[in-house]
C-alpha cells in the first residue's frame, strides 16, 4: 500500500508537493481551510472582471532555466501564453520626467544616462550588475540538503562573477543604492521601486530575469494559472479537502503521525508537510517544542513582506496610450495618502490593457498593490466595522481620484472599485501579519537558510513562502518538490520528475 503524505494547505507550494508526492506513488491529501485553492496567488470574479490577485511575472517563464523545467513539470508551461514586457515599471513625472525601467539593460543604460549623464559610474555599475547576475545560474533542481560537496564546488566555480556580486550586493539596501545616485530623478524612481529595506541583490534578480527574457506574465494572470496547477494534481489522482483547517500536527515518539482537523477530527499519515503559514504552524500547530532557539530567534526578529491594501477597479474604457510593463505605472498623487502607518505620495497601478481576458470586451482592469502595516487595520477592525469599512472606501476614493486626475476618463466610466486588505489577506490566508510574500529579503535575511525541517522531529517539512526570504512563486514551487526529494531520500526511493 502507498504511504500517505498529509499537505497543510493548497497554495503553490502545498500543489506543487502534491503533485512531485503523486508523481513518485505517494497517497496525497491536501487539506485546505479555505474553499479554493490557490493562497495568496488567486483570482476572484467581480462585474464581469476578473481579478487577478498575485502574479505579475512569473520567474523561469521561458526554456533554458531549472526553473522553466520545474514549472514544465507542474504543468503550468503547456497551453499558456506568457507576456515578455519591455518594461519593468513606467515612473510618471518625476520633477517633470518620465521614467523608465526598461528591461533591455542597453536601453535602460542609455535612457539612465539621458536623464542623469553624471551618474554615468553608477549606471554602468548597474547595468553591468544586472548582466552579471543574468549570467548566472544556481541549480534549482534539487533540495539544498541533497547538493554534495562537489556540487557545491562546480556551482561556485561556474558562477564565480556572480558569487562575487551577490557577496557585494546582499549587503546593500536599495535604499543604500540609491544614495549612489547624484540626479534626485534617479534616487527617487529607485526609492519607489519596491521595499527599500530589500538587499540590492534581489532587485537586481528581478531585472536580471526581466532582461532575460524569463520575467513573463501568464495570461488569465493568477485565477488561469492555478487552475492549471489543480488540475495537473488532480489528473494525477490527488486529493483536496476543502474547509479543513489544520490546528495541530500530531506527534509521537517525535515522528509526525497525522493532523487534527478543525479541533475535533484526526487524521493518520506517514507523513505531514506543511504548505502553510509558518509562524502558525510552529508556534501554534506544533507548539514550539521543536523549534530550535535559531529559528525562534529569526521568526521574532527578521521583517515580512508588508501586508497590502490591494486595489481593483473595473472601468469601461480602453487605455492603448499605456504601454504595458511588468508592475505597471507609477504616478505622483496630489496630496500625500495615510495608509494606515505608511504615507504614499506615489502609487503604481497595473493597467491590464495587455490582457483581454480580465475584462469584458472594450473594459479594462486596473489593480494597484499599496503596502500598509498589519496591527493598523488589525485595530481598527477589532474596534469598529464602520469604521473599517469607511477606511477602506475612503482609500479607495482616493485612488480612484488619482486615476481621474492623471489619466482622466475614469469615474465616468468606473463600474466597480474595491479594496482587500491586512484582514482579507490573514482571514484568508493565515499568513503572519498578513504578509503576501513572507520574509522581506533584507541584507539580515539574506544571510539566513531557515529550516524545512527539525532535529527530533521526523516524518515532517515545511515548505511555501516562509522557508526562503524572499518569497514568491519559484520558491514556493521548489520547496514543495524539494520536500517530496527529501521524503524520497528518507524513503530510499529515487526522486522522479515525471510519472512517464
Ligand atoms: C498582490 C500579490 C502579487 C504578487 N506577485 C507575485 C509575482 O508577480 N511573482 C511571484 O513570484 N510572486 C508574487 N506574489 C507572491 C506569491 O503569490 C506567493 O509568494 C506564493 O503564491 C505563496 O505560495 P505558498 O504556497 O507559499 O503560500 P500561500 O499562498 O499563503 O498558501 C498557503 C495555503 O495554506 C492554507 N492554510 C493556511 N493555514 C492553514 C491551516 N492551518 N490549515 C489548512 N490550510 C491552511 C491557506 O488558506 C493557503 O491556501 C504576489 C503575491 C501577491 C499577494
Amino acid at each position: 500500500m502507498s504511504k500517505k503524505i498529509a499537505i497543510i494547505g493548497a497554495g503553490i507550494s502545498g500543489l506543487s508537493a502534491g503533485i512531485f508526492a503523486r508523481i513518485n506513488g505517494f497517497d496525497a491529501v491536501i487539506y485546505e481551510m479555505g474553499q479554493k485553492a490557490g493562497g495568496v496567488c488567486s483570482s476572484w470574479e467581480r462585474q464581469g472582471y476578473y481579478v487577478n490577485g498575485s502574479i505579475h511575472w512569473l520567474v523561469g517563464s521561458a526554456p533554458g532555466t531549472d526553473l522553466y523545467d520545474l514549472w514544465h513539470q507542474l504543468g503550468v508551461i503547456e497551453g499558456n501564453t506568457f507576456h515578455n514586457h519591455s518594461s519593468f515599471v513606467e515612473y510618471k513625472n518625476i520633477r517633470g520626467r518620465d521614467v523608465h525601467f526598461f528591461t533591455d539593460i542597453h536601453k535602460l543604460k542609455k535612457h539612465f544616462l539621458e536623464i542623469s549623464p553624471e551618474d554615468e559610474k553608477v549606471i554602468q555599475e548597474l547595468t553591468d550588475a544586472i548582466e552579471t547576475v543574468a549570467n548566472g545560474s544556481f541549480p534549482l533542481d534539487r533540495a539544498f540538503e541533497l547538493l554534495n560537496a562537489w556540487d557545491w564546488t562546480k556551482a561556485l566555480l561556474s558562477n564565480l562573477p556572480l558569487v562575487v556580486a551577490m557577496g557585494k550586493y546582499n549587503q546593500i539596501s536599495i535604499k543604500a543604492f540609491a544614495q549612489k545616485f547624484q540626479s534626485d530623478i534617479l534616487r527617487i524612481a529607485f526609492e519607489n521601486f519596491w521595499a527599500l529595506e530589500m538587499s540590492m541583490t534581489f532587485f537586481l534578480m528581478q531585472l536580471a530575469y526581466a532582461y532575460k527574457g524569463t520575467a513573463g506574465y501568464p495570461l488569465g494572470g493568477s485565477g488561469r494559472f492555478i487552475e492549471k496547477l489543480e488540475k495537473r494534481y488532480r489528473d494525477l489522482g490527488g486529493k483536496i479537502e476543502f474547509g479543513q483547517k489544520a490546528t495541530k500536527i500530531l506527534v509521537e515518539n517525535g515522528r509526525a503521525i497525522g493532523l487534527e482537523l478543525n479541533h475535533h477530527q484526526t487524521i493518520q499519515a506517514d507523513y505531514v508537510i506543511s504548505a502553510a503559514d509558518g509562524h502558525s504552524v510552529l508556534f501554534e500547530l506544533l507548539g514550539e517544542a521543536f523549534v530550535d532557539d535559531k529559528t525562534k530567534t529569526a521568526y521574532q526578529t527578521l521583517k515580512t513582506f508588508p501586508s497590502l491594501v490591494y486595489f481593483s477597479a473595473g472601468v469601461a474604457r480602453t487605455f492603448e496610450e499605456i504601454p504595458p510593463s511588468i508592475v505597471g505605472v507609477n504616478i505622483p498623487l496630489t496630496a500625500p495618502l495615510q495608509v494606515g502607518n505608511y504615507t504614499h505620495e506615489r502609487i503604481t497601478f497595473q493597467i491590464y490593457n495587455f490582457d483581454p481576458t480580465l475584462a469584458p470586451h472594450g473594459k479594462t482592469l486596473i489593480t494597484a498593490m499599496v503596502d500598509t502595516d498589519y496591527e493598523f487595520w488589525q485595530n481598527l477592525h477589532e474596534h469598529s466595522q464602520e469604521a473599517y469599512r469607511a477606511e477602506r472606501q475612503r482609500i479607495s476614493d482616493a485612488l480612484v481620484d488619482a486615476l481621474e486626475k492623471k489619466l482622466g476618463n475614469i469615474k465616468a466610466h468606473l463600474e466597480f472599485a474595491d479594496t482587500a486588505t491586512p484582514i482579507t489577506y490573514k482571514n484568508w490566508t493565515g499568513n503572519h501579519n498578513g504578509s503576501y510574500e513572507g520574509w522581506l529579503p533584507t541584507p539580515e535575511a539574506t544571510k539566513l537558510k531557515l529550516p524545512s525541517h527539525f532535529k527530533g522531529l521526523s516524518h515532517f517539512y515545511m515548505c511555501g513562502h516562509w522557508v526562503t526570504p524572499g518569497g514568491g512563486m519559484p520558491p514556493a514551487a521548489y520547496s514543495g518538490r524539494d520536500a517530496i526529494q527529501l521524503i524520497c531520500r528518507d524513503e530510499k526511493i529515487h526522486f522522479k520528475t515525471s510519472e512517464l
